[in-house]
């Protein structure tokens, strides 16, 4: 049973729930553009989860079947008081190495470039929380290795793994205040805030998941200070709603200091040194100009209001896509899945560079348009859609298309409109 699938239906029901508060109070803590970037983040995280995430089981697998310390069984982890007892013990071991992956995740250059994708967000809402990156499977799974050398059954590490992440999702709000004494002891929301802050005094603090008593004891707790309100997002500010991008970004800095820098030491160092490390030759060569807090501005390329319904109405495409492919890989496995996912990764890039206010967006979302149709015409009378036939599948890829088109030639007909309106907040 996939507990975090379960959820996501949950999740959405209570970011439109967050959305409809937002605009009742509003507060103005959502943008579409970021939003759709961050649930974009979410869906190339889940879909090219399904093609990763088999290495850290397989690992730790092997480790549990070799190298084992205890034979704890899984029959232990039932209903009872001592089989309660013990799932509790298993969460409270997930969640102290979850609090190491993420503060490697933070401190180390090369595992900062995977989890970066979850800080680039210069708002915070539920859909921040939905931003994952694609590459945790490299080396994430390496801190959870103590759990299997004491020999704690898969099947209960993937569940109380599935429960932290849950709980987090709760944390991305920003209406909620304080929380008394939950804030001592959980991560709560205004924990989790100063985790997504990028004011000095923020920065490397919070990292737990679930217990916030981690920070505590290796001295990475922040309280949230009323004197110092939290501005969201990374010091190296992604600037692009293009989400394939921002699982790059990180990866693509270090690779262009890796490349130019002389010594082989610092070559191979830079990688596992501490986050924002560079060697002296690079720094001299390529000085990078700090941008003062107080002169931050966030992202916000200004397109059409008729583009903003456009990209409105191809993410919800994309979110039937998304249903599509998980119904897909129940049935037919990963080969039945590559294709479909394969469209959904280009949509969605299309999206951010709609988004973007690019040039060529206009152009490369006809060339999608134009892909698309043989592709979903081969594919719908393969998926489990009751009924459907050749003809009914052409008619249906046919329809979208036909939409879309005059769709996105309506959307620049619309007079333009500045989006960012949030500029001054
Ligand atoms: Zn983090
Ligand atoms: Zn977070």
């Amino acid at each position: 049973m996939d507990l975090i699938a379960l959820a996501v239906p949950f999740f959405l029901l209570a970011l439109l729930i967050e959305l409809a508060v937002d605009r009742w109070r509003g507060t103005g803590y959502y943008r579409l553009n970021d939003a759709i970037n961050s649930l974009s983040a979410g869906a190339l995280s889940t879909t090219i989860g399904y093609f990763t995430k088999l290495l850290p089981i397989l690992i730790w697998g092997s480790v549990l079947q070799h190298l084992a310390l205890f034979d704890i069984s899984l029959e232990w982890f039932d209903f009872s008081p001592r089989g309660l007892l013990l799932w509790l013990l298993a969460l409270i071991a997930f969640d102290f190495c979850y609090y190491w992956t993420h503060r490697f995740g933070h401190e180390m250059s090369v595992m900062w470039a995977a989890h970066a994708v979850h800080h680039q967000s210069e708002e915070y809402n539920l859909s921040t929380a939905l931003r994952q990156t694609s590459s945790g499977f490299l080396l994430g799974w390496i801190f959870y290795l103590p759990l299997f050398l004491i020999g704690l059954p898969l099947e209960v590490v993937v569940a109380v793994n599935a429960v932290d992440l849950i709980y987090q999702f709760w944390v991305h709000t920003q209406h909620i205040g304080k929380l008394g004494v939950l804030d001592r002891v959980l991560v709560t929301p205004s924990n989790h805030r100063v985790h997504h802050a990028q004011n000095e005094r923020y920065i490397d603090k919070n990292y737990g998941g679930i217990f916030i008593i981690w920070d505590r004891l290796f001295g990475t707790f922040q309280e949230e200070l009323d004197t110092e309100p939290v501005v969201f997002g990374v010091r190296k500010p992604l600037a692009s709603w293009n989400p394939f991008w921002a699982n790059f970004q990180v990866y693509h800095y270090l690779w262009f200091d890796a490349k130019r820098t002389r010594r082989w030491r610092d070559k191979i160092g830079i990688w596992f040194r501490r986050t924002g490390w560079r060697p002296a030759d690079m720094e001299e060569r390529f000085p990078k100009v700090a941008h003062p807090i107080d002169d931050f501005q966030k992202y916000d390329p200004a397109i059409t209001t008729g583009r903003r319904r456009y990209i409105f109405f191809q993410f919800f495409c994309a979110l039937l896509l998304i249903l599509w492919i998980a119904e897909l890989i129940v049935s037919g496995g990963l080969q039945a899945v590559a294709i479909p996912c394969a469209l959904l990764w280009v949509t969605l890039y299309s999206i951010g560079v709609i988004n973007d206010a690019r040039a060529y967006a206009k152009r490369l979302e006809i060339l999608r348009l134009l892909i698309a149709v043989p592709l979903l015409t081969a594919l719908l009378p393969v998926a489990s859609v009751p009924g459907t036939n050749a003809i009914q599948a052409a008619s249906i890829a046919g329809g979208y298309i036909v939409l879309s088109l005059i769709g996105l030639q309506m959307a620049d007909r619309i007079a333009p409109a500045v989006t960012n309106t949030h500029a001054t907040q």
